[in-house]
């Protein structure tokens, strides 16, 4: 293993990862990257939306070489029960914008090029290479790693912790803890693929216009969960996650809940004929303001999912941690040109920056959104689903009853599911969370 010393060292090569390294090499830094997987992306699981940005504000002319599937003109929210979806549908031609917002990727493909750029930006990125350890000097700072490759420590000036939810690095260091059950989701997620007119045809698309759906109610089983299907060029992908505490309290299967959506009347049509060719699953980090952890120290910071750093309730992470591995990157450029050591006072400014930013703002806007969804998610997954879809079915359905007592009966129906108590209480400690 190299003799030589850089100025900075990043684990792991996803999205996090690749905005520092890239940031940080693009500013004349020696930076070493490296990345357990056979290829950046070969680990990485993502739904997968892009907002366009963040990347943009890292790599302007991203749009010209990236490979990117489709760009985004139609979001659709569903509240579903067994068998129906109530649903509120956002499509607007102004997406149709000459740099769109919002895109559709294939983690796999966009780390690669994400690689790339960060490869001829000067930086050198090692695959197949596992950082072990943290190398710590005798005061506790950090002055570089240990990897599964031969030779001892690779030394740097500063360590950025870019490796994922799981974070084992930093966890061993014990610069932060194991999250809990109720702070992470277990995803699954499934490739369906179809042909591109098909899939425009089923979307009423056209070009490399896209659409997203965002699905909750029982399909999590009363579990505090989501489901998700968005439209690639060529496939849909399709995925369900739910809290690691649900699913150990209640013995649910993640795949069962995948067959289940698969299988519910309002998503079989859209993948009928398909052919399913990938499989994964993954944890993502929910516990939101409260679960990020110590961002620095002395000789080292920690960004994207390892610090946490996901917006469960607007379903955004990669943007969380491209901007945070960025400021973590422009911090770092900044404490290096005034020539100051890595420290852990100096390299404060990262979180300075990191709370001035949309990052910290919207996590702590939401900061009792997830216990509030945990400690109620039978009420808000499954009680309300059902509740909503009788209300709906009942004001449709033309049988012939007087609309005064179609009114009393759903009136009816949320007081016998809750109580009135119930229902006032739920209402407010919602507005409170969402304030
Ligand atoms: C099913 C699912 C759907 C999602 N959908 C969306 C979405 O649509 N939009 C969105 O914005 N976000 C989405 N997310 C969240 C998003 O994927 C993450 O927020 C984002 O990938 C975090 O990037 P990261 O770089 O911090 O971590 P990762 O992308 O997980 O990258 C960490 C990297 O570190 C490497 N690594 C780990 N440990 C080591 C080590 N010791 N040595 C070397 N390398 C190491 C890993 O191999 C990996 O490449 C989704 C997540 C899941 C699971």
């Amino acid at each position: 293993m190299t003799e030589e010393k850089f100025d900075a060292i990043i684990v792991g090569a996803g999205m996090s990862g690749n905005a520092a390294a890239y940031t940080m090499a693009s500013h004349g830094l020696k930076v070493l990257q490296l990345e357990r997987g056979e290829y950046p992306g070969s680990k990485n699981v993502q739904g997968a939306i892009l907002y366009a940005n963040m990347l943009e504000t890292i790599i302007p002319d991203f749009r010209d070489d990236a490979p990117l599937e489709r760009h985004l003109v139609e979001q659709r929210f569903w509240v579903m029960d067994d068998t129906s979806h109530t649903g509120m549908h956002y499509r607007s031609d102004d997406f149709n914008e000459p740099t769109p917002n919002r895109y559709t990727i294939i983690r796999a493909q966009f780390d690669k090029w994400f690689s790339r750029k960060v490869r001829a930006a000067g930086a050198t990125v090692l695959c197949e290479t596992t950082a072990t350890e943290l190398a710590l000097d005798a005061t506790g700072k950090v002055i570089g790693v240990r990897t599964d490759r031969e030779g001892g420590i690779i030394h740097a000036d500063v360590v950025v912790l870019a490796e994922g939810v799981n974070g084992l690095l930093g966890t061993r260091a014990g610069f932060r803890k194991v999250p809990k059950p109720e702070a992470v989701a277990l995803a699954v997620k499934e490739m369906h693929f179809l042909p591109e007119e098909v899939i425009a045809e089923r979307f009423g698309l056209t070009g490399d216009q896209g659409c997203v759906i965002e699905a909750a109610g029982t399909i999590s089983r009363g579990m505090a969960g989501l489901g998700f299907l968005y439209t690639n060029k060529e496939s849909i992908s399709l995925g369900i996650g739910c809290l690691v505490s649900d699913f150990a309290a209640t013995m649910e299967r993640p795949y069962t809940l995948l067959e289940d959506f698969k299988d519910h009347p309002s998503i079989r049509p859209l993948l009928a004929g398909s052919e399913v060719k990938e499989y994964a699953a993954h944890l993502i980090p929910e516990g939101g303001f409260k679960a990020i952890p110590q961002l620095f120290g002395n000789g080292w910071v920690v960004v994207g999912d390892a610090a946490q750093l996901n917006n469960a309730v607007h379903r955004e992470g990669s943007n969380l941690a491209m901007t945070s591995g960025r400021i973590a990157g422009e911090a770092i450029c900044a404490i290096k040109s005034r020539k100051r050591a890595m420290t852990r006072e100096n390299l404060s400014l990262y979180k300075t920056m990191l709370d001035e930013s949309f990052v910290v703002k919207d996590l702590k806007k939401y900061k009792d959104i997830p216990a509030l969804l945990h400690t109620n998610s039978r009420n808000f997954f499954m009680t309300y689903p059902q509740l909503l879809s009788q209300a709906a079915q009942n004001f449709v359905r033309v049988d012939g009853t007087p609309k005064i007592e179609k009114e009393r009966a759903t009136t009816a129906a949320f007081i016998k599911a809750r109580s009135r108590w119930g229902l006032v209480s739920d209402a407010v400690r919602l507005a409170l969370a969402w304030r």
